[in-house]
């Protein structure tokens, strides 16, 4: 992928010489929570953020459990230290990223704002268009076809014809900034979107958070949103696929053009070139919608990132639906645990220390953020401790700041000894009682939001990740 990139694009060269230090940076983990950070639809009532509330679900797309319990299980190494990059304001060139936008393609339809020109791989001119022109770019015989002509090059790019000038491309009807390449691979292609980073921050960020969110919200997270991108590069994800990032939860959800609001430009545009950084390096900038009342640690997750710290977030409380009930029946939560490997035989009682954020006893089946650690279920065949990520996934639960209760609605007793017996009479219930919504790493969006009111966006950053620096890289 890079080869290639060197080969077309001087200002790709200079990206990836600009990355270089955000490449060779240790294992990290994943942004598996991403899908977390987005609240949910339905999720955000609150009168004040129509926009949010009316998003289409597809938006928003549902948390992988897949990818979180990689998170779960990978350990990164510490940020490596980096001597000249901190502390210098040495601007550089702004960084390409290359989105994946779609792989396995047969056919795919492009129109563009004003005049374009489509050259192969190499740089040889195949054709110039106008902004009245549809180009059509098919595959017959494992070759690709432009408007049913057999090009020989296994990439062709559409582009302006002054490399400087940004032009907007329609594909498959939703539009794009940058430029277009699409490389064939064996009977399909790929096709992959070049855009500068801010572009992309700016069809990012608007995913994440609704329109009409306040500016020095929106601003935190633009930050952290260019952040995240930077550090994903560095992941090298997708670089056996040809590209950087795709358009997914798996890195960040991104919409082009279409998903770009003038509030969320505004606070790109604001922001613009500001990432976090420690020791020199571009942060694990992991967000989330609600903190419930207090952020995790990255100690939580079986990460050591110093700057992921748990911290009070007492602004969090803006967000409407920040507690929540999940009732789940007796029977259903044993067959559940069973199909998990947890096989009890008949539940007699579950064990679980009281949720207290008030100064209450930090129980050991707690993590310091009073997340959940594990739960002790108690039956006849054994007794099991199961993670409170694992009961998170299972049981759809917002998140692991939960604590559990016997029977339901007005009739649900709060747990007040850890201890919660089960008799198996028919019909039995218990609740999962919480707060928040996502893994509670870094920023939470609506803890920003609520902060927003009184401070600016680099105190509201502060808070979420501890000893960064905020360098302005281009
Ligand atoms: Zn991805």
């Amino acid at each position: 992928m890079k080869r290639n990139c060197l080969k077309a694009f001087a200002v790709c060269l200079m990206m990836a010489l600009w990355l270089l230090p955000a490449m060779v940076m240790a294992a990290a983990p994943s942004k598996s929570d991403k899908a977390a950070k987005m609240p949910d639809k339905g999720v955000i009532t609150g009168t004040s953020t129509p926009k949010a509330e009316t998003k289409p679900a597809e938006a928003k797309a549902p948390e992988t459990k897949e990818s979180e319990k990689k998170t779960a299980d990978t350990k990164p190494a510490a940020p490596k230290t980096s001597e000249n990059k901190q502390g210098t304001s040495s601007k550089k060139p702004e960084p390409v990223l290359r989105v994946g936008l779609a792989e396995g393609q047969t056919s795919a339809v492009f129109t563009a704002n004003n005049d374009f020109v489509v050259r192969e791989g190499g740089g040889k001119g195949l054709a110039k268009y106008t902004h009245k022109d549809k180009i059509t770019i098919t595959v017959k015989n494992r070759q690709l076809l432009l408007n049913g002509k057999a090009v020989s090059a296994k990439k062709i790019v559409l582009k302006a014809p002054n490399e400087y000038e940004n032009l907007v491309f329609s594909y498959n009807d939703s539009k794009y900034r940058g430029t277009f390449e699409i490389v064939l691979k064996g009977g399909s292609f790929t096709v992959i979107n070049l855009v500068k980073l801010d572009d992309y921050v700016g069809g990012v960020i608007n995913e994440e958070m609704g329109e009409g969110w306040p500016a020095e919200a929106l601003k935190a997270q633009a930050v952290a949103a260019r952040t995240f991108a930077l550090y994903t590069v560095g992941e090298e994800k997708h670089s056996e696929d040809g590209y950087d990032v795709c358009t997914t939860t798996h890195c960040q959800v991104y919409g082009g053009v279409s998903s770009e609001s003038r509030d969320a430009l505004a606070a790109v545009s604001a922001t613009r070139g500001e990432v976090m950084t420690y020791n020199g390096e571009p942060i694990y900038a992991a967000f989330h919608a609600s903190s419930g009342g207090r952020t995790a640690a990255s100690g939580e997750t079986g990460t050591d990132l110093p700057y992921l710290k748990s911290r009070p977030d007492p602004e969090d409380s803006e967000n409407p639906n920040q507690e929540w009930k999940i009732s789940v029946p007796v029977k259903k939560l044993v067959d559940e645990l069973r199909a998990a490997g947890y096989n009890v035989g008949t539940l007699k009682r579950i064990e679980i220390s009281p949720l207290d954020m008030k100064g209450g006893k930090l129980g050991k089946d707690r993590f310091s953020s009073y997340r959940v650690k594990s739960v002790k279920f108690v039956g006849t065949l054994k007794t099991v401790d199961v993670p409170g990520t694992k009961l998170r996934w299972e049981f759809d639960l917002h998140s692991t700041l939960f604590d559990i209760c016997y029977g339901s609605g007005k009739t649900m007793k709060p747990n007040k000894t850890g201890k919660i017996d089960i008799t198996n009479r028919a019909g039995e219930t218990v609740t999962f009682v919480g707060a928040g919504w996502g893994h509670g790493l870094g920023l939470s969006q609506w803890g920003a939001r609520g902060m927003a009111e009184k401070y600016k966006y680099r105190e509201i950053l502060a808070r979420y990740y501890t000893d960064v620096k905020i360098e302005k890289l281009f």
